[in-house]
This record gives structure tokens, C-alpha cells and sequence, in this order.
């Protein structure tokens, strides 16, 4: 296969498996993160953080930086990043790969119920008292409409204040099946409730949740856009970046 050059990639990233490409590129790419999590600080490549100011904005951050790849490797459930990733491509002429990771599947014991909005996912959790909710900050929203039969657990990647009704859980994963396992047990979780990111990280709690034959209330997957190439797993990227030199 005849080797195009790419000379600078602009990775969008703020996952675990993004931080894993990051780690292999050298000085002249770019990795960009929202700002909502931790920046590392022991990269190779130049690292950059906050928005780019919608699709001119990156247009423009691309044309100015002399990026010749843009490398979508956000989360599954970021789909404006991703949307504007294709559409500041299709804008500059420079290709968009995307690396999209696989859903998690549905075991025969498992009772998965998928929800396509907060409406829906309120209207699945009224039977239940003690959920957990592992979707990140959106929930801190909705803290003053807890019904008076439940209690909420909510896990962000950091602490925020409760109220009566709720307790906000700081974590960032991975998690450990025996620590999941005790969360559920102590708090006496009895639902659960979590996007399919397809991440090993957070895999646990489903295990356990099929192991209290619990129900999962799974928030549906956004539709993202087609990139120029689709990626499964880390390993191909990098495959693909090698192939490309
Ligand atoms: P989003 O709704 O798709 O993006 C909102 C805005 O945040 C984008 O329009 C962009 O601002 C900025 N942004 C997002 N990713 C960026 C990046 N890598 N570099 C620079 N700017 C970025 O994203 P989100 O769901 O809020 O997630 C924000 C970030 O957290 C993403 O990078 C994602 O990978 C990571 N994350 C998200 C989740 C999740 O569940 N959504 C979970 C774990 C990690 P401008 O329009 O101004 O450029």
C-alpha cells in the first residue's frame, strides 16, 4: 500500500482510549480535550483544551495549525464533538477518522431496558426506589424532581452537593467488580441506570447488576455521523496511522 504522509492529526479525545492513541503520537500532533476531566501532563504531543467555537471554529483551528488528519475519538455519547469533526472536515478538505466503539450487548440474563430521553427514563424508573445513576452530570439537573419514594445515588466523576433525596458519588473509573459489588450491596441499589459506552472501565456494574438479576435502564445511543474511515479498537488506529506513516 502506497504511504500518504501525515504530518500533523488533531486528535479529539477525553476517553480512556483516546488518552492510548495520544500516548503513541509525537511533538507535532495535537490532542484536544473539552476540559471536563483531567488534562495529562505527560504527553509527547501538544495538548490543548476547550471548545474550538462550533464547526467554523475548528475549521479554522485546522487551517491555521496545519492539521491534515482529524482524529474523532470522543465518547460515544458526544455527538456534537463528533458532528462538528465531519462537518469542519468536509469544510477544509482534511479527512475525518472516527474510532466508534462498540456497544455492549445484552446477555440472556440481563433485563436491559433502553430509554431514548430523561422523559422516558423517568417515566421506567417509577417502580424503584434506590437507583444508581452512572450517566455523568446530567442528573444534578433534575435533583428537585426526585419522587418522594426514592433515593437517588448519582456517580460523576466528581463530588457535588446532594440534597435530602440524593448523594453525589465522585469516581472515574475503572471499576473494580468487588468495589461495584459493595456499592450496589450498601446502598442497596435496586436499578441502574447508564449509557452503553461500550467501555471495559465501567463494564462492572453491569456484571453485577446481572448477578442481583437487576434491571438496567440503558439511555440510548446518539446517531453519529459517518467519518471517511470508521475504527473499531484502539489497535486499528494505530494500524492505520503506521499504514499511513
Ligand atoms: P459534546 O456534547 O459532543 O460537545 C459539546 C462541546 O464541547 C463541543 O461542541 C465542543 O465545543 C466541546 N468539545 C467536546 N469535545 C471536545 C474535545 N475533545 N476538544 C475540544 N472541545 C471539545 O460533548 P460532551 O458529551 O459534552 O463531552 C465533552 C467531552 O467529554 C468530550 O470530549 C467527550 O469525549 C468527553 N466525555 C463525554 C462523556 C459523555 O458521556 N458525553 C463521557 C466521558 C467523556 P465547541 O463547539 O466550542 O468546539
Amino acid at each position: 500500500m502506497k504511504k500518504v504522509a501525515i504530518k500533523r492529526v488533531l486528535l479529539l479525545g477525553g476517553v480512556t482510549d483516546a488518552l492510548a492513541i495520544a500516548r503513541t503520537l509525537g511533538p507535532q500532533h495535537i490532542y484536544s480535550l473539552a476540559g471536563v476531566g483531567r488534562v495529562p501532563t505527560d504527553l509527547r504531543c501538544e495538548v490543548r483544551v476547550g471548545g474550538f467555537g462550533g464547526v467554523d471554529g475548528l475549521a479554522n483551528f485546522v487551517q491555521q495549525t496545519g492539521i491534515d488528519l482529524i482524529l474523532d475519538a470522543t465518547h460515544p455519547y458526544a455527538a456534537q464533538m463528533s458532528q462538528n469533526a465531519v462537518m469542519a472536515a468536509k469544510l477544509t478538505g482534511v479527512p475525518c477518522w472516527a474510532l466508534r466503539r462498540p456497544a455492549w450487548q445484552p446477555g440472556p440474563d440481563d433485563d436491559w431496558r433502553e430509554v431514548a430521553d430523561w422523559a422516558e427514563l423517568i417515566a421506567a424508573l417509577a417502580p424503584f426506589q434506590r437507583p444508581l445513576f452512572t450517566l455523568g452530570r446530567e442528573p444534578l439537573q433534575h435533583l428537585h424532581e426526585i419522587p418522594a419514594h426514592q433515593f437517588w445515588t448519582l456517580r460523576a466523576l466528581d463530588i457535588y452537593p446532594g440534597n435530602e433525596r440524593c448523594e453525589v458519588i465522585g469516581a472515574r473509573g475503572p471499576f473494580r467488580l468487588e468495589d461495584e459489588r459493595e456499592l450496589f450491596e450498601t446502598r442497596n441499589i435496586d436499578v441502574l441506570i447508564s449509557k452503553n459506552s461500550g467501555s471495559t472501565a465501567t463494564e462492572p456494574k453491569l456484571e453485577v447488576a446481572r448477578e442481583r438479576g437487576m434491571p438496567v435502564l440503558v439511555l440510548k445511543r446518539p446517531v453519529l455521523p459517518e467519518a471517511d474511515q470508521a475504527f473499531w479498537s484502539v489497535g486499528e488506529v494505530l494500524d492505520a496511522l503506521r499504514d499511513v506513516g
